[in-house]
């Protein structure tokens, strides 16, 4: 992709280093807190002027995605780049990198952004994707489903998060009302996988080619939203083993920097991946207690240039995810004696927001 730095930078950036992250969220606000850990300073680049992340970072800058001018002033003022969403504008993503060292590549966003692009990656680098088929219009969906099978799930190619921009078909479905729910715009339909548990690996790419990866961690949904990662999985250990040589696969073959999050479904066929989110992942957020070097502090480790630190975990963990309401019984929750309560400073309680998380440690099994 033109823009994309060739290689990491050449020595690991000093303390007193600025790090500078597109998105000021609570995955933003996790990595500057991180970098003030390691001694760097965050930069926050996002248009919202109370972004979560921007209270606890050096500097922000609240511009649009597309003020060209914001950006390269923003690559300017940094040492090194980062973003911590997926659907990071590719405009946005290359007119940085074509300034300052972006982690990870352009390459990685542009794979992850679309999903049919994504299904093709795996597949290439000899990944087993749920059965699928593109679509550009309500008429091509019969064909495609007969391609996947009943039932199935249509979702846009692109912007779709937290079960967002999807929706189900059975036997007798209604086309046009299901392209009506993707809103028209271009999908896959993907058969659905009978899966018996959902799992995830974080995995550590360094400047250098070294890969460390997470224990895998068993993750159960609600509406599409994660509701709670377990580590460990208690998944076998064969399909656990194979869940991290595919990150790791995944990782390589992206030529990535940094930290990222890879979905599998556990299905009765074996192994099978989901999807891939290129930045630090709600399912890892467990790593902040139960690991010496969290997914945040490898994640600026990476990117930063510095070694990896060891992914380790020294205890059993439970996270629970701190959506809408749950958040007002943060009271209780701070009085949990054996839990760590996170939450990320937004003002608002609005139903399905993610505001904030609690993990939960037990001795190591
Ligand atoms: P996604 O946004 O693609 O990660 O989908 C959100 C959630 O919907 C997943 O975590 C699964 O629980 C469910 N889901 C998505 N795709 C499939 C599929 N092909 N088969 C079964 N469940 C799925």
């Amino acid at each position: 992709m033109p823009g994309d730095a060739p290689a990491g930078p050449a020595a690991p950036l000093p303390p007193g280093s600025t790090v500078g992250i597109l998105g000021g969220g609570q995955l933003g606000r996790m990595l500057a807190i991180a970098a003030a850990r390691l001694g760097l300073h965050a930069h926050i680049f996002d248009p919202d002027p109370a972004a979560p992340a921007a209270e606890v970072a050096q500097s922000h800058t609240p511009a649009s995605w597309t003020d060209h001018g914001a950006l390269l002033d923003f690559a300017a003022a940094v040492d090194v780049a980062t973003y911590e969403f997926e659907n990071v504008p590719l405009e946005t993503a290359s007119t940085v990198a074509g300034a300052v060292t972006l982690h990870p590549r352009v390459r990685a966003l542009e794979v992850a952004q679309d999903r049919a692009q994504e299904k093709r990656f795996l597949q290439e680098i000899g990944l087993a994707v749920a059965p699928w088929a593109e679509v550009d219009g309500p008429e091509e969906i019969s064909t495609a489903a007969e391609a996947t099978g009943l039932p199935a799930i249509l979702k846009t190619r692109r912007l779709g998060y937290d079960g967002k921009g999807q929706v189900r078909l059975a036997d007798g479905f209604d086309a046009a009302a299901a392209w009506e729910t993707v809103g028209g715009a271009p999908s896959v339909l993907e058969g659905f996988v009978p899966f018996t548990a959902e799992l995830s690996v974080i995995v550590a790419r360094g400047a250098h080619g070294r890969v460390e990866a997470y224990d895998p961690g068993r993750n159960e949904h609600e509406g599409g939203i994660l509701r709670r990662t377990t580590v460990p999985s208690g998944l076998p250990g064969r399909l656990v083993q194979d869940a991290v040589l595919a990150a790791g696969r995944i990782a390589s073959a992206l030529d990535y920097v940094g930290v990222m999050g890879v979905e599998f479904f556990a299905a009765p066929s074996g192994l099978i991946v989901n999807e891939i989110a290129p930045r630090v992942h709600n399912t890892g957020h467990w790593t902040i207690e139960a690991c010496a070097t969290d997914q945040f502090a490898q994640h600026i480790r990476a990117i930063a240039g510095w070694p990896l630190g060891a992914a380790t975990r020294h205890a059993d963990a439970v996270m629970d995810n701190l959506i809408g309401e749950d958040a007002a019984d943060w009271a209780r929750l701070a009085g949990r004696s054996g839990s760590a309560l996170h939450l990320y400073g937004k003002a608002a309680i609005r139903p399905g927001r993610k505001m904030g998380h609690v993990t939960t440690l037990s001795a190591l099994s």
